[in-house]
């Protein structure tokens, strides 16, 4: 009897780590001593990687095991470590060599008949691998469309104990990835369905320019959520770099889907309004997932009715519009999810909510009480809201404009926005801080004044103020001008004005 080694990778949040797990054999009472950091998932695993050992045909070691998983001080959560125990625990009576362990990252957990089931993270786990320099990688045979998406490193599917244990005593192969497929998304709808409402699209146009946020006002019918999912094609193709964080953040959430290449689409995700926190902001038991603020990243989340949801949910969206990351603290310790979303609410004007305002049977406290459920500090950080009307006629209207055209004009402005701030590495208006958005081009005082009778009037706060300042640069910047005048700021104050909404 004596000692082996295998290899396998922790997760934490969005990172994996490779874990070197040691198996000692050795003389003492039997039993299963594990140390560095397991928690109770792991622990489990003695029992069900024993039950596997057995049931694939060979002989569990009557002895003492002492199984150390390093680094001692990374706590290790979930039962991806269940086949690297297996096979270290095997190699130290030589039912397969060291040898053939070595450069080799094994994970999956193990059913008690020997099948490997299935694990969540599977991308971040490999791009961790192939950076701690690990040369092949071993996983369940139902996640092995994932590897596709990281070249670099050699990755191999199995179906259960017995065939990974007979591939490394090289008497028989294991399957290897299908080459990805096009991701199948298909493009969002057009916004030419759209008719009229030409102040609501306008604000989707600007929020998509500058990256602002926005809240859609009207009664049911008016196409509030009709427009919200065509906002999002509105936006720029997402970089290599974003898709990835963005596969990423699906592979922890279990939530990529199998085979495709990455996807460039940025994502609409639309959680109902009786979502909980957990899948909201992120949590769960175990490894905490992402949550739909997450999920959304580099794209849109989507919140219809949105009072409906209630002050609690709404106002745990504030830190991660502030920070673009959400924080989810657990007794093994805190993990980070990035989270910077384009952050789309809806909302009847009244609870009745009647298709006309003149059916409403609210009293006009009531009506300014629901759209109070929108917190103050939440709705500050709304640059743009927009009022929708019930369609009065279809004919008189004319043709809206499509999709095509309404991007090319968001992307031109974007692109003015990012050579503007090139050298401080801000993408949109939207993320640009306060200070540099009055300094950095001298503004003339003319072009402030509003903000500063705003301020003055205790109608705006200095925050406010700020968002109102980012939405005329974008405004300029779809006007094709150098630098936003008074008009401009006039006109990011009417779209920002609560009573508008
Ligand atoms: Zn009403």
């Amino acid at each position: 009897m004596g000692l082996a080694r295998s290899w396998a990778v922790a997760l934490h949040g969005i990172d994996g780590h490779v874990v070197e797990i040691e198996a000692d054999v050795g003389g003492g009472l039997p039993g299963v001593h594990m140390v560095g950091l397991p928690d109770a998932a792991v622990n489990e695993s003695k029992d069900r990687v024993r039950a596997a050992v057995v049931n694939s045909g060979c002989t569990w070691p009557n002895e003492r095991i002492v199984l150390a998983l390093s680094p001692a001080t990374l706590r290790k959560t979930g039962s991806a470590f269940d086949l690297a125990l297996a096979c270290a625990i095997l190699a130290t009576s030589e039912v397969v060599e060291q040898g053939a362990l070595d450069g080799t990252v094994l994970m999956g957990e193990l059913a008690l008949d020997g099948r490997l089931r299935p694990i969540r993270g599977m991308l971040p786990r490999l791009l961790a691998a192939r950076a701690a320099g690990m040369s092949r990688v071993v996983v369940p045979l139902s996640v092995l469309d994932e590897a596709a998406l990281v070249p670099g490193i050699e990755v191999y599917g199995a179906a259960s104990l017995s065939e990974v244990l007979g591939w490394l005593r090289q008497a028989c192969s294991l399957s290897v990835p299908q080459p990805a497929a096009e991701a199948s998304v298909s493009d969002p709808p057009d916004m030419a369905d759209v008719i009229g409402q030409d102040d609501a699209r306008h604000a989707c146009e600007i929020a998509a320019a500058g990256g602002h946020h926005l809240l859609l006002v009207g009664p049911p019918g008016t196409g509030k959520t009709m427009l919200a999912k065509r906002f999002v094609g509105l936006l720029p193709r997402l970089d290599p770099e974003q898709a990835l964080t963005l596969a990423v953040v699906r592979s922890v959430a279990g939530r990529l889907p199998a085979g495709e290449a990455l996807s460039t689409y940025p994502p609409l995700v639309a959680p109902h309004h009786s979502t909980s926190m957990a899948a909201l902001i992120g949590g769960g038991s175990g490894i905490a997932k992402p949550g739909a603020v997450s999920l959304a990243h580099g794209g849109v989340l989507f919140i219809d009715e949105a009072p409906e949801m209630g002050a609690r949910l709404l106002d745990s969206l504030r830190t991660p519009l502030e920070e673009g990351e959400v924080r989810i603290a657990r007794t093994e310790g805190t993990v980070h999810y990035p989270a910077r979303f384009q952050l789309v609410l809806a909302a009847n004007p009244c609870p009745c909510a009647p298709a006309h305002d003149r059916d409403c049977v609210c009293s006009s406290l009531v009506r300014r009480r629901y759209l109070g459920r929108l917190s103050g500090p939440l709705l500050d950080r709304v640059d743009l809201r927009a009022r929708m009307f019930p369609v009065t006629a279809l004919a008189a209207t004319g043709e809206s404009e499509s999709t095509e055209v309404v991007r090319t004009r968001v992307l031109a402005a974007r692109a003015a926005a990012q050579e503007r701030w090139a050298g401080e590495g801000w993408r949109t208006n939207a993320e640009v801080p306060g200070p540099a958005l009055r300094s950095r081009f001298a503004l003339p005082g003319a072009t402030l004044r509003p903000l500063d009778a705003g301020l003055r009037a205790g109608e705006l706060t200095a925050r406010g103020a700020d968002r109102a300042l980012r939405v005329a640069w974008t405004l300029a910047d779809l006007a094709g001008r150098d630098l936003p005048d008074r008009e401009l700021v006039e006109t990011a104050l009417f779209y920002r004005d609560r009573r508008a909404a």
